[in-house]
């Protein structure tokens, strides 16, 4: 007598059961292949499943970290992370610091493992880093750079806030969000015993990346807008 077969399944976040579950796999790809170049092995999956509990449909992205033979004794994969829906968060502008989006990614994959305290922490990061490199670009460069910018300290979050909201980088509105932030974060940083509701993480990953796209992303699409008005203005000028 043939055995039953157990369904395949893959864990994932549900964004509307807010939890981790095992989704009953519907069908998954995986690619395998080697990078030139660098010369380096690479796999990607991506499985497509429904939640167990809400039955909502759910897609997920993983990698291959360790490959076996190659640099590994066995075949390793990362958690899978949901791509859909509520798909991890994407800007447009070439301007954001690397350290903002390796941080708002973080912040994205702790809370989809409903570890909140740790994403808090990271989108503090992302907000810190905002700061300084917007903080950094308004001064006028000073003449002897090579002695003095190694002496002055890093701008801290609750500092760097407020000079954003000083020379009109956010407005108060931002201003507030950014102070929420900055709260709940230094909550996260100091080990007491406190928790953090997804809820509330995930109001405060939304005012982060509202304000990450009203600095960077809205505002190179503005600049570009106004170059187009100009360029028109110029060609009408010449006829
Ligand atoms: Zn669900």
């Amino acid at each position: 007598m043939a055995t039953p077969t157990t369904p395949k399944t893959f864990i994932i976040d549900c964004p509307w059961c807010k939890a981790k579950v095992a989704a009953l796999e519907h069908g998954h790809g995986t690619k395998l292949g080697w990078i030139e170049g660098p010369e380096e092995p690479y796999g990607t999956t991506l499985s497509v499943g429904e939640c167990p509990n809400c039955h909502t449909m759910l897609a997920g992205e993983s990698h291959q970290v360790g490959f076996k033979g190659y640099d590994s004794h066995e075949d390793i994969w990362t958690d899978v992370v949901r791509i859909f829906p509520k798909p991890p968060k994407t800007f447009s502008s070439y301007r954001i610091p690397k350290v903002v989006s390796d941080s708002i990614t973080e912040a994205d994959r702790s809370l989809q493992a409903n570890a909140n305290i740790a994403a808090c922490v990271m989108l503090g990061r992302a907000l810190e880093a905002v700061c300084r490199d917007v903080i950094e670009k308004s001064k006028t460069p000073s003449k002897d750079t090579s002695t003095t910018a190694k002496k002055i300290k890093p701008i801290m979050l609750g500092q760097g806030i407020k000079k954003m909201k000083e020379i009109g980088v956010i407005d108060d509105r931002l201003f507030d969000w950014s102070q929420q932030l900055h709260a709940f974060r230094n909550l996260a940083a100091h080990p007491e015993d406190v928790s953090i509701s997804r809820e509330d993480t995930e109001d405060l990953q939304t005012f982060v990346y509202a304000i990450i796209e009203y600095i960077y992303d809205l505002t190179d699409r503005y600049e570009e807008f106004k170059e187009r008005l100009a360029e028109k203005a110029q060609k009408a000028k010449k006829k």
